[in-house]
């Protein structure tokens, strides 16, 4: 039986829009990383379609950019309504007029989508139908079955054209 991510990212591959995963990888930690900062083998056997890191739970360096379907809509537009007054606030602060709501997957073509501690200095970024979007900010949401990487909720940020 499929799982509600599995069922998620299918509703994603049908439904959503493509979206460039923009992220400058330098000395980012894997999310096996254990506290005191080794490589933790089996979160990877239990993930095998994340990304390897080396023996200091450290991910490869350099910048990622790849093509994701993600669900992206104005957060003033009525399909984004969904999320109560408080949620939209602890995701944007303060709304601004070109504020939206992306909704990613975590795995896409056996890559890892991770959306903590986004650059805000416009080294990471989200591109989204022309133009490129800095996220204020991210949920990592559980599925239904207790996977607690089930999707991402995310709030975009205008920054400009691609
Ligand atoms: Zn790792």
């Amino acid at each position: 039986m499929a799982t509600t991510t599995d069922r998620i990212a299918q509703l994603i591959l049908s439904n959503g829009s493509d979206a460039i995963y923009h992220r400058d990888m330098a000395s980012t930690p894997c999310p096996c990383r254990t506290p005191e900062g080794f490589r933790d083998p089996v979160w990877h056997l239990q993930h095998p379609l994340a990304p390897d890191c080396d023996a200091s739970g450290m991910l490869p360096s350099g910048t990622v950019d790849f093509i994701v379907k993600a669900f992206i809509q104005p957060i003033q537009s009525t399909r984004a309504t969904r999320l109560s007054t408080e949620q939209v606030e602890q995701l944007f602060g303060e709304v601004q007029a070109d504020d939206h709501l992306g909704i990613f997957p975590v795995y896409w073509s056996g890559r890892e989508l991770n959306f903590f501690k986004w650059g805000l200095a416009t080294e990471d970024w989200i591109g989204y139908n022309g133009r490129k979007f800095q996220v204020v900010n991210a949920n990592l949401l559980p599925a239904p079955e207790g996977d607690p990487k089930g999707h991402w909720e995310t709030g975009l940020r205008l920054l400009g054209d691609l």
